[in-house]
């Protein structure tokens, strides 16, 4: 966020008030101008007049709270109930029913139906509008608590200084990579790469212009892959990829690419550009019972023989093996 305040730390966002919405349902008009005026200033309030306006005007807006009436034509409130918790995208919504229904019964199958709450015609406004009022406290908090939930999975899973994957979550997408191989059949590459003589740009330039650089680079790898191709950091300048559904020649290729495409970036740093090269080993997994982590070290050991041979280059493991006496 361009004006986030470090004071408020990293969920400065969650703390945004936004503006809450009610959804009213109701056939009769009468019922939904009372409700109307009594809930206006806690909340934007929305209205439908039949189940099926109701459904579509919770998938599109996305209440915090809809207030059902049961009795309607064509479709009653306990179906639209229904719908809405069958559904991923609605089943958060708050349901509270307000019924003329006043049976035990009536109240037992609304609230088994998913409602949070049951509120029986004619209602006290005062009731009902606190009660109204509890109900959006507890869907702020849920929303705030959903939005800490995804700002820690995210941090939990990508690296900070590029936002590429971390390696924890690198290697579980490379284990379900393996786990796709083992039902379709369809291989996958693995590069590893690391950045040349980075010790000299820090050396040379200082820590946060290596910093500088490493991002360039992930940012560069991003680009220049496809969207579903995997990218992770797994430690200090080293990258590694994974390629879904690519065959030998086309890891080669990609990798091939990539050095290339890396060595003839430009970094501005500190008033002039910086070049770098990378040198990368590759390899296939073809093998249903190879795993994510023989694959990488597969690749490593190409890597390290890119590094002897002077670096700036990509070497395949199986090409590696294959070239050897008796490999
Ligand atoms: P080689 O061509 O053999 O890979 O040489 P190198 O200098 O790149 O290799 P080496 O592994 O010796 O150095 C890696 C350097 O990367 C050392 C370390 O200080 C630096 N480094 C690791 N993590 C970071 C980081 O997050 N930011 C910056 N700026 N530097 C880092
Ligand atoms: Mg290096
Ligand atoms: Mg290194």
């Amino acid at each position: 966020m361009a004006d986030s305040n470090p004071e408020q730390g990293i969920f400065s966002q969650i703390a945004g008030d936004h503006r809450q919405r009610i959804l009213i349902v109701d056939d009769a008009e009468e019922n939904l101008l009372i409700l109307e005026n009594l809930l206006a200033e806690m909340a934007d309030i929305h209205t439908a007049r039949d189940g099926a306006e109701a459904l579509a005007v919770a998938e599109e807006l996305l209440p915090d709270l809809v207030l059902l009436d049961v009795r309607m034509p064509t479709m009653d409130g306990h179906e639209v109930c229904k719908r809405l918790k069958a559904s991923d995208r609605t089943r958060n919504i708050s349901v509270v029913f307000v019924t003329g229904l006043s049976d035990e019964e009536d109240e037992e199958l609304g609230l088994e139906l998913g409602a949070v709450d049951y509120v029986t015609k004619p209602f006290s406004p005062a009731i009902i509008m606190a009660r109204v009022r509890n109900h959006l406290e507890l869907q702020k908090a849920h929303r705030n608590l959903r939005l800490a939930n995804e700002e820690l999975t995210r941090l939990a899973t990508t690296d900070f200084l590029t936002g590429v994957w971390n390696r924890r979550r690198f290697l579980e997408l490379g284990q379900n990579e393996v786990s796709r191989l083992r039902r379709n059949g369809r291989g996958f590459g693995t590069v590893m790469m690391d950045v040349d003589h980075f010790k000299s740009v820090n050396d040379t330039y200082g820590h946060d212009a290596g910093d500088t650089v490493l991002r360039a680079l992930a940012d560069a790898c991003v680009h220049s892959l496809r969207n579903v191709d995997i990218i992770g950091r797994l430690g200090g300048e080293e990258f590694a990829m994974i390629l879904p559904e690519t065959d030998p020649a086309g890891v080669r290729l990609t990798a091939e690419r990539l050095r290339q495409d890396i060595g003839q970036m430009a970094v501005p740093i500190g008033g002039k550009n910086l070049s770098f090269t990378i040198s990368a080993g590759y390899t296939c997994v073809t093998d249903p019972n190879d795993s994510i982590e023989n694959a990488l070290s597969r690749a490593d050991e190409a890597l390290y023989q890119a590094k002897g041979a002077g670096r700036n280059r990509t070497i395949g493991y199986e090409e590696l093996k294959r070239g050897m006496p008796g490999g």
